[in-house]
């Protein structure tokens, strides 16, 4: 078996007085795509937040890479090598692509800006175009081309495909294969249950803060009782 990148361990996490995590495991090992599912609300973007340091306050235990990072601040987290590509993409809609991707480009990094326009050709044609002027599937390549240039180890995806046309969406489900097969690992959240079957080694339920699932996409598509409980409409 794959050697073990992150692993949390009874990952207790609050937003002020509210306790939202409450004992998550994860575990991520070398190569994996792991998708994490729920319902609205039921934690997955506390779970990523809590990951890349970006919770003020959890508890519980969490290794990445070999390295306690449980309480590291978030610039620190991602230059390990943990990089998150957040929700609502996070990218500076006054700077063109370009200078999106060299700002958060590293040197010795395995992607390197050139490389992210040789996968995105769309975003090469728009170099110059400010980020806040693309189409809701650039922003989302953009994105995921700022956290390969910080040259992750592993990526951890917050629903690249929400809000998208379906070719997009094809497009992306693609494009993780790639990177699977060059053998990143990543942790994704995803709303539709096709596109975690269509990527994911491991899929994860979490409802209420806990994961209360794991398994494969056979599995699951066999667990009726399991999909009810856990999961709604959106993600069939
Ligand atoms: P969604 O699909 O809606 O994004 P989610 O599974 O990602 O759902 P989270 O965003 O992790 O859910 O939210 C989990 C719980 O934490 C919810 O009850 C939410 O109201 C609460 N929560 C989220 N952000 C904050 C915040 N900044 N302050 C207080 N509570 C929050």
């Amino acid at each position: 078996m794959s050697a073990l990148l992150l692993e949390a361990k009874g990952l207790n996490g609050w937003y002020g007085k509210s306790h939202i995590l409450q004992g998550v495991d994860i575990t991520i090992r070398d190569g994996e795509l792991v998708a994490l599912l729920g319902r609205n609300g039921a934690g997955k973007t506390t779970t990523m937040r809590a990951l890349t340091g970006l919770l003020p306050r959890i508890e519980g235990s969490l290794v990445f890479d070999g390295r306690d990072i449980l309480g590291r601040p978030t610039h620190e987290i991602a230059r390990s090598g943990l990089s998150l590509v957040p929700e609502h993409r996070g990218i500076f809609g006054s700077l063109t692509v370009e200078e999106n991707l060299n700002l958060a480009a590293r040197s010795g990094a395995r992607w390197s800006v050139a490389n992210v326009f040789e996968m995105f050709p769309a975003l090469a044609g728009r170099r110059k175009t400010p980020g806040g002027k693309l189409s809701g599937g650039e922003q989302q390549m953009l994105s995921i081309g700022r956290a390969l240039v910080t040259g992750p180890k592993v990526l951890l995806l917050d629903e690249p495909t929400e809000g998208l046309a379906p070719v997009i969406v094809d497009r992306l489900v693609e494009l993780m294969g790639e990177l699977k097969a060059l053998g990143l690992s990543m942790l994704l959240v995803e709303q539709s249950l096709d596109v975690c079957m269509a990527v994911a080694d491991r899929l994860l339920i979490i409802d209420g803060g806990t994961i209360v699932w794991e398994g494969d996409g056979e599995a699951l598509a066999a667990a009726a009782d399991i999909r009810d409980r856990h999961l709604t409409l959106e993600n069939a």
